[in-house]
């Protein structure tokens, strides 16, 4: 059978592959990001409510008005922006369709998307779906900032939008304002539009601010900020997130939306509007405690950690004083002889570049970490 191809990744992907590995070999998995722990009990309660409540028929399009005022609330308290629940926000079966959602809403054919690797996987693959191309441009190791003058020199007059993402998977990076500030001075003047992936928004360490998209009244304008309800409350499995974009950008989201998959899942959007009216409790807590903790047992062992993330679940670690395998091969051989699963950072690059460093996701039980750090520490160095 001819099918066609609709995107140039080829296999499955990278988190898949490491957790049917960790699996497999009944390895710890510290690979695919998700925690390991019960979420919030009145949340789970509150879903299970609300289908008992009879809240089981589908939803308004765009989201339930109640969770998208809670979550214009929760921006407001947060931030000081105004963001409108019904022209401005939409709700999404997670932040990985919301990205999808707003290429297909922006791109045709033969246009430019300029992308900053390491990236997430789907970034790639979504732009090729829609028929444009990635413009890579590549981030630097160790600190994994912006080379501004990189992306100014990679804009052309094909370049339809810049993708970025912060607190960022999977270095912990995260972005100053003068990094915002930059990225206008960059975009002024063209129809360039942001898609700003902040899916861990929320998790950002060492007394640290994220500085969302929506504070800069300037990019604003032209952005789709995207978010992730299972980063911020534990429950990746629920897939659910939202989109808030100015009304122009919405209305195009909605307009792919409706007929992609009309609208999400009632009793969790119940249940995520009831958690965010009573749940003000900062959430970057527990997880800068699960990251000191990961980090202070890491230096017994021969990884090198170059930075502590400053945000999200993940800890990049170089292993040169281990192997000299390619970071592929290095994460395959820890999971079979040590029963550590993590994620080789060249899956999130194009060219498969290998900087020789693996990911950890911290985003687990302390018992998980320690019993972990117990097979690393065992590894001999060079
Ligand atoms: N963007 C980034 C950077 C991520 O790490 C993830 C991980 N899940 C997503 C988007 C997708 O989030 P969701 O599970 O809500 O689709
Ligand atoms: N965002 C998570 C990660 O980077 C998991 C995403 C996925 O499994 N597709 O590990």
């Amino acid at each position: 059978m001819q099918l066609p191809q609709k995107h140039s990744a080829t296999g499955t992907t990278i988190f898949t592959v490491m957790s049917a590995l960790a699996q497999k070999h009944n390895a710890i998995n510290l690979s695919q990001g998700f925690p390991d722990f019960h979420i919030d009990e009145r949340l789970s309660k509150a879903l299970g409510d609300a289908a008992a409540s009879g809240f089981n028929q589908y939803a308004p399009m765009a989201g339930l008005p109640v969770l998208k005022q809670e979550i214009a609330n929760s921006f407001r308290r947060r931030y000081g922006v105004q963001v409108d629940a019904d022209s401005e926000i939409t709700v999404t079966p997670g932040a990985t369709y919301a990205i999808y959602t707003a290429f297909t809403a922006i791109l045709s054919p033969g246009d430019e998307v300029i992308v900053l690797e390491p990236a997430y996987d789907s970034y790639i693959p979504n732009i090729e779906m829609n028929g444009a191309h990635a413009v890579i441009v590549p981030l630097s190791a160790p600190t994994f900032s912006v080379d501004w003058q990189r992306v100014q020199d990679a804009i052309t007059p094909r370049t339809r939008s810049i993708i970025i993402n912060t607190p960022h998977n999977p270095t912990g990076a995260i972005w100053t304002l003068d990094d915002w500030d930059q990225l206008a001075a960059i975009v002024r003047n063209t129809d360039i539009i942001i898609l700003a992936d902040e899916v861990y928004e929320q998790l950002v360490y060492d007394g640290a601010r994220h500085h969302s998209v929506l504070e800069h009244e300037e990019l604003r304008q032209r952005s789709f900020a995207l978010y992730s309800f299972g980063k911020v409350y534990n429950n990746t499995g629920w897939k659910m997130g939202f989109c808030i974009a100015p009304q122009e950008l919405t209305q195009a989201f909605r307009r792919i939306h409706q007929f992609l998959c009309f609208t999400v899942n009632t009793p969790a959007q119940y249940a995520l509007a009831q958690h965010l009216a009573h749940d003000t409790r900062p959430i970057h807590e527990v997880m800068q405690r699960k990251r000191d903790y990961f980090l202070e047992l890491m230096k017994d062992t021969p990884f090198t950690i170059h930075a502590p993330a400053r945000g999200s679940y993940f800890q990049v670690a170089g292993y040169e004083r281990i192997s000299d395998l390619p970071d592929r091969e290095f994460a395959e051989w820890l999971t079979r002889e040590y029963g550590v699963a993590t994620i080789p950072v060249s899956a999130f690059y194009s060219n498969g570049k290998d900087d020789k460093l693996i990911r950890f996701c911290f985003a687990k039980k302390e018992e998980t970490l320690a019993d972990a750090v117990a097979r690393l520490v065992k590894l001999p160095a060079l």
